[in-house]
C-alpha cells in the first residue's frame, strides 16, 4: 500500500519504519522530526497525503489531529482511508471522521495501548472506531505494528475504550501505591505485600506486571529509579481526556476524577511529568494523612 505517515515522534517513527520494513510505501511529514528509515521524506502534510490508499496520523492532541486533518482531506483520492492513531478527545475523532466521510473517504480512530517499546516491537494493541470497509482495509497495517486490534464500534468508539481502559489504569496504580504504602507504615514487607496481593483478589496489571515498588515482582519501572515506562504527564493527558468525555455524557467518575486530580498535583506542582506513573509509591510514601 502507499501510506503518508503524519506525526514521526516517539511512537510514530517506529511504526512508520515497521511498515515500510514490511514492504509497504511510506512517505512522511512531521513539523519537527526526520523521516526514520525506510520512510520517504514530504515536505508537507498535503504532499504526504496526495495519492496514499491511507493516511496515517499519530499526533499530540485533538485540536493538531483537527489541524493536520484540515490538510490531508482535501489531498487525500476517493476511497482512501484516513487512520488516526493519536489519544485525542472522543468528540475530536468523531468530527475529524465526519469531515472525511464527507469527502468520500474512510475513516478511523485506533489510539494504542503498548507504549514506545511496542511501537518499535511491533506489537501494540490497537482499539479501532469507524467502518467495516475501513477496517478491513487498515487490517493488514495493525498486523503490522501489533499483535491485536479490536473493532469497538462506530468512530469515536477507539477513543472511548482507550480512555476507559486507562482511568482504570490510573485508579488502580494509586490504588495499589496507597496500599503499599500504608503497609509500609504497619510494617509489613514489601515481599510479603506483593506475595499475598498478587494472588489474592487485590491482584490487577499494576500489582502483578508493572509493580511500584523497587525489586518486587517482575521488572518494571520502579527497578529503574521510576524512567518510564509511561509516564505520568501522559498518564495525567489520558485522565483528563476521560474527565472530559464523562463530563460530556453526564457520567459520574469519581475516582478517575480524584485520580485525575492527583496526577495533575504530581505532574504540575511538583513536576514529576517525567517520571513513569509508578513513581504515586515514592509520593504516598512521604505523606501523612494531610
Ligand atoms: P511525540 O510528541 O513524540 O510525537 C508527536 C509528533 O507529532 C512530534 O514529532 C511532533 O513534531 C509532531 N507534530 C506535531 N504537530 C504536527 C503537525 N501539525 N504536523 C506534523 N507533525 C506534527 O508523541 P508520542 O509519544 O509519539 O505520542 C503520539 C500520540 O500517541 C499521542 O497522542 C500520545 O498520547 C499517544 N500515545 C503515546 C504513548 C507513549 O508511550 N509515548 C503510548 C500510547 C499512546
Amino acid at each position: 500500500m502507499k501510506i503518508g505517515f503524519i506525526g514521526l515522534g516517539n511512537m510514530g517513527a517506529p511504526m512508520a519504519r515497521n511498515l515500510a520494513k514490511a514492504g509497504h510505501e511510506v512517505t512522511g511529514f512531521d513539523v519537527n522530526a526526520p523521516s526514520p528509515e525506510g520512510v520517504a521524506n514530504a515536505p508537507s502534510t498535503t504532499d504526504a497525503a496526495t495519492g496514499a490508499d491511507v493516511v496515517m496520523t499519530m499526533l499530540p492532541n485533538g485540536a493538531i489531529l483537527r489541524q493536520v486533518a484540515e490538510e490531508a482531506i482535501p489531498a487525500m483520492k476517493s476511497g482512501a482511508v484516513l487512520l488516526d492513531c493519536s489519544t485525542v478527545d472522543v468528540e475530536s475523532a468523531r468530527v475529524v471522521a465526519e469531515q472525511a466521510r464527507a469527502s468520500g473517504l474512510g475513516a478511523l480512530d485506533a489510539p494504542v495501548s503498548g507504549g514506545i517499546g511496542g511501537a518499535e516491537a511491533g506489537t501494540l494493541t490497537f482499539m479501532v472506531g469507524g467502518g467495516e470497509d475501513a477496517f478491513a482495509t487498515a487490517s493488514p497495517l495493525f498486523d503490522i505494528m501489533g499483535q491485536k486490534a479490536v473493532h469497538c464500534g462506530p468512530s469515536g468508539n477507539g477513543q472511548a475504550a482507550k480512555i476507559c481502559n486507562n482511568m482504570i489504569l490510573g485508579v488502580t496504580m494509586i490504588g495499589t501505591c496507597e496500599a503499599f504504602a500504608l503497609a509500609d507504615k504497619l510494617g509489613l514487607d514489601r515481599q510479603a505485600m506483593f506475595d499475598v496481593v498478587s494472588t489474592s483478589s487485590g491482584y490487577s496489571w499494576t500489582m502483578n506486571a508493572y509493580c511500584p515498588a523497587p525489586g518486587v515482582g517482575p521488572k518494571s519501572p520502579a527497578d529503574n529509579e521510576y524512567t518510564p515506562g509511561f509516564a505520568a504527564e501522559l498518564m495525567l493527558k489520558d485522565l483528563r481526556l476521560s474527565q472530559q468525555a464523562a463530563e460530556a455524557v453526564n457520567a459520574d467518575t469519581p475516582m478517575g476524577e480524584r485520580a485525575s486530580e492527583l496526577y495533575a498535583d504530581f505532574v504540575e506542582r511538583e513536576g514529576k511529568g517525567g517520571m513513569d506513573f509508578s513513581a504515586m509509591l515514592p509520593r504516598f510514601e512521604k505523606r501523612g494523612r494531610n
